[in-house]
């Protein structure tokens, strides 16, 4: 029998009959834990329990509040192997990526634990004599947080940990397809000592819990990372209520690969960014756009080192590239491969479901990609999420800007060059809200803003001392003395 993950809703464990599967993308006959599937009285229940706590925890001064955060940090320390070992096995990602992702959370409860000690206010001289005026931060209240699968510890980590430093309480409800990361930092910080119903978890189908949350008449924020879809809807909801609200959402990443580039350092860039996590990274590399002096040379480049990654169960040693994560997933990668198949012809490499072995008990997807795809190509526009990568073509510096920009989403934007004027070029005129040069244009830190522009996202940034700017408003105070 697969251990039972309860729901958290006012300091309690609350059980239920009715649970779903939490089952191993990389093994589907494993059962990695079941989760009680929470109905929308359990959201409006977590509410109220947030509602609660809100006058203790609000009042609870901001070091205090750091303390949890600092105890929960070290807690996530403690089980550090066994959290990385289960967020391989829900999610897919090889076992040091889930490692990394492990630490950055526990990073990011440290960063914010530490902004508990700041939290700065501001403080300016007045026109007038003997008058003092200053802003004081302060919470927004109840705030629901919804998340999706593919970061799924640090997601709500960069989500929780801002919520809680500015002293507001929180319903979080997790991703159906890998709650068990997110449930472990909930049971951090209970067994840190939050006071009863200051974090709530529920967990169950985002249809119904979402709208439940949207609709919970403590809430006043709601921060959502997830697709475009949901997005846009929970957004038409929230306004409804003038609710608060972050998004978070798609994108269809560009690097640029211009001749001058350190060209290995760029094969490998764009080979990791497209395929490492499987390609579900909202900052994935999906569009290479290669300047054509170096176009063929790269293609070449980047399928010789594409067909060496080595893909399987991320808890085996050396493998590089894990599953899809659930089956819908991959049956979306697919079929934008066979649309791919028609728009450009048959793939450099990959393009096949994998099913040898062991691999049939999985969701893996061969790592494929696609050379000459035009910028009208449906692979070229749409996010496909998966390990599938598009080499497209450009004139030169000016046309990949151009192409590179030509695209609803703005969320990361990567460089290749060793040209310190188009590298500034492309500062200025990339259209995204995360640059990288001559980097990946995924792997990013919590110490700056994060999020993206255009059609990617709504909203305040995440993470950095941005994040305060969500999950706090201020109180301007006049005073003569
Ligand atoms: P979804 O939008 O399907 O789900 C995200 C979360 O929303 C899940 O918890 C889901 O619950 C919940 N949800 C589903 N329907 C509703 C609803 N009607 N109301 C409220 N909540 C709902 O996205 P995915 O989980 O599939 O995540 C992949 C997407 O997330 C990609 O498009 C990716 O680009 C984007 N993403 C963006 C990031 C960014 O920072 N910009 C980072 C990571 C991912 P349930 O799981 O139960 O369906």
């Amino acid at each position: 029998m697969a251990e039972v993950f309860a729901n958290y809703i006012g300091g309690e464990w609350v059980k239920r009959a009715t649970v779903f599967e939490n089952r191993n993308p990389a093994n589907t006959e494993e059962v990695v834990g079941s989760f009680v599937k929470g109905t929308g009285q359990d959201v409006e229940d977590a509410a109220a329990a947030a509602a609660a706590a809100l006058p203790g925890w609000s009042g609870t001064s901001g070091p205090a509040r750091g303390n949890i955060l600092y105890r929960a940090a070290g807690i996530l320390e403690g089980k550090f192997e066994r959290i990385s070992a289960e967020m391989t096995r829900e999610e897919g990602k090889t076992l040091p990526e889930a490692r990394g992702e492990v630490r950055r959370s526990i990073n990011i409860f440290r960063y914010f634990a530490g902004e508990g000690s700041r939290l700065p206010g501001m403080l300016v001289p007045s026109e007038r004599d003997r008058v003092h005026m200053f802003a004081l931060r302060k919470p927004v209240g109840v705030v629901g947080l919804i998340t999706p699968w593919n970061f799924p510890s640090a997601i709500p980590a960069w989500k929780l940990a801002p919520a809680l430093i500015c002293g507001n309480t929180v319903v979080l409800k997790p991703a159906s397809a890998a709650p068990l990361s997110a449930w472990r930092l909930v049971e951090a910080l209970d067994e840190a000592g939050v006071p009863k119903g200051a974090v709530n978890f529920v967990a169950g189908p985002g249809g119904e819990l979402g709208r439940a949350l949207v609709n919970a008449a403590p809430l006043k924020a709601v921060s959502f990372t997830g697709s475009c879809q949901t997005g846009n809807w929970l957004h038409m909801e929230a306004s409804k209520r003038r609710l608060r609200i972050q998004l978070e959402m798609g994108g269809k990443n560009p690097t640029i690969v211009l001749a001058d580039a350190d060209f290995n350092s760029a094969v490998e860039n764009v080979v990791n960014a497209a395929f490492f996590s499987t390609g579900q990274k909202c900052t994935a590399t999906s569009r290479a756009i290669v300047e054509d002096a170096i176009y063929e040379r790269f293609v070449a480049a980047v399928v010789e080192r594409t067909r060496k990654l080595k893909v399987g169960d991320g808890m085996r040693p050396g493998i590089e590239i894990g599953p899809c994560v659930d089956q819908a997933q991959m049956e979306t990668v697919l079929g934008y491969i066979e649309i791919g198949r028609k728009e450009s012809g048959e793939p450099k490499c990959g393009g096949r479901r994998l099913t040898d072995g062991a691999l049939a008990k999985g969701y893996f997807v061969e790592p494929t990609v696609f050379a000459n795809v035009k910028e009208e190509h449906i692979i070229a526009r749409e996010e496909i999420f998966g390990p599938v990568l598009a080499v497209m073509r450009a004139q030169d510096f000016e046309d990949a800007m151009r192409i590179a920009n030509n695209i609803p989403f703005g969320l990361s934007s990567s460089i290749q060059t060793t040209s310190l004027s188009r590298v500034f070029e492309f500062i200025y005129r990339a259209e995204a809200g995360l640059l990288t040069v001559n980097l990946p244009s995924a792997g990013v830190e919590y110490q700056l803003p994060f999020g993206g522009t255009k059609d990617s996202s709504f909203g305040p940034k995440e993470q950095g001392p941005a994040a305060l700017e969500f999950y706090s408003d201020y109180k301007t105070v006049y005073l003569k003395y």
